[in-house]
């Protein structure tokens, strides 16, 4: 047993903010209860003290790439959950675009035998079609029998909106939501960041908004048409919100997260260092102020890392040439913490739902702080300053462009069933 004592629990579930102790009994959670009020004999309980710390469910981290199988060498299982954990995060769900790409339930067997004992949950989400390729739909079903808990050709969109179609509805005959990329190729083509006056003076090949709105508004077509649950992986352009926004006044099932550079950096912020190129890229001053006033009043349903490894052998050349992605788990909360509740744009109860109840309604699960749920926990400090060293973390990965920030707040502990995952000292 693990008693968490004195903690400030927030709970967005149960609309719960209050003093509580939190007993945990090996992978569930037996009690919670006012201070001192557990019911439970906690003789011979481990305890740790909370006081001054938040303690809230385990943060769910919609979007992530661990690399396993096929380039071990920038990240794994292994190391990617170790480095989640120290962002407070308790359970991951990974992307397909692996190598090979995992299509099949047969990766989906490995990719969760790989991870039982990993310092975090992992939920991986399949391909929506074959390779990723957009021609031919994956076995989407013998993955979902496997674990899977959703599908998306990320990198990439699904190619057709014929194919996507087929997606939907197969999906919804499985009861799992379709991720998209959202991202017309054909606008994208060759672009390394998005275009404006600095990819001008920059002199890179720009894509406009358009290249993700064109995508959202296809999709959102598509599910008028089939009913089907969407959920938009990295929303990056107000255009796109929008889009979001009346599917939702519809009544339909659409969904977006957001990731923390999206609402931290804009397109001004890119110099030739590729710690500064990912996809979608950086946007625009007036995206990055949409984007926050979705995360704050609803539109947007989830943070998302995007924690996307690439070993320095890859990353460190030419803008052009550097492949898209950052590292995302142990900065996020820190960056929320400082954009979004610092800054009073949002409440942090309202902060704690985005990484907890609302990625896991994504999922179609629910998640809340009381007897029976899972033992999940991420317990985090509002005032304590640290600052990142890239260099410290377990990643194999050091593509951060937040690398020497300084934070105040962040991870102090993460629960995974019941074991201590993560702890600062
Ligand atoms: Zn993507």
């Amino acid at each position: 047993m693990l008693l968490v004592r004195n903690g400030r629990v927030i709970d967005p579930a149960t609309k719960t903010d209050a003093a509580l102790d939190v007993l945990l009994d090996g992978d569930t959670i037996a009690e919670v209860a006012a201070p001192g009020k557990l019911s439970r004999d906690t003789r011979g309980a481990e305890t740790f003290d909370a006081a001054g710390l938040i303690v809230a469910p385990g943060f769910i981290d919609l979007h992530v790439h661990l690399r396993e199988p096929g380039q071990e060498s920038s990240e794994t299982i292994e190391t990617g959950t170790r480095s989640a954990a120290r962002g407070g995060f308790t359970a991951v769900c990974c992307m397909p675009n692996t190598k090979p790409v995992h299509d099949n339930a047969s990766i989906t067997r490995f990719i969760l035998d790989k991870a039982k004992n990993a310092a975090a949950h992992v939920w991986p989400i399949g391909a929506a079609s074959v390779g990723s390729k957009g021609e031919a739909i994956a076995e989407i079903a013998a993955m979902k029998a496997a674990g899977i808990v959703a599908v998306s050709d990320d990198g990439k969109p699904i190619a057709t909106a014929k194919l996507a179609r087929q997606v939907m509805d197969y999906c919804n005959s499985l009861g799992i939501p379709v991720i998209e990329h959202s991202e017309d190729v054909s606008l994208a083509a060759g672009a390394v960041m998005r275009e404006g006056v600095t990819s001008t003076r920059l002199g890179l090949p720009g894509m406009p908004a358009a290249a993700e709105a064109v995508c959202v508004a296809r999709d959102v077509q598509l599910v008028e048409l089939t009913g089907a649950r969407l959920h938009i992986a990295h929303l990056s352009a107000k255009a796109s919100l929008d889009q979001v926004r009346w599917a939702k006044s519809r009544g339909l099932r659409v969904t977006c997260e957001v990731t923390p550079h999206h609402f931290t950096l804009i397109d001004e912020d890119v110099t030739y260092d590729s710690r500064f190129k990912m996809n979608p890229p950086l946007a625009s001053r007036e995206d990055r102020e949409a984007l926050i006033a979705g995360l704050a009043d609803g539109a947007v349903d989830a943070i998302a890392t995007d924690h996307a490894p690439h070993e320095p052998a890859l990353k460190d050349v030419e803008f052009d040439r550097a492949p898209f992605g950052i590292l995302g788990f142990e900065t996020a909360l820190g960056l929320a913490l400082e954009q979004l509740v610092h800054t009073g744009r949002i409440k942090l109860q309202r902060m704690v739902e985005l990484f907890t109840t609302g990625p896991a309604r994504v999922l179609g699960m629910e998640r809340k702080l009381a007897g029976g749920q899972p033992a999940d926990l991420t317990i985090f400090s509002t005032t304590r300053e640290w600052t990142y060293d890239v260099k410290a973390s377990p990643s194999k990965s050091r593509n951060s462009p937040f690398d020497g920030r300084t934070f105040k707040g962040g991870p102090v502990a993460t629960i995974v069933a019941g074991k201590i995952a993560f702890r600062a000292n």
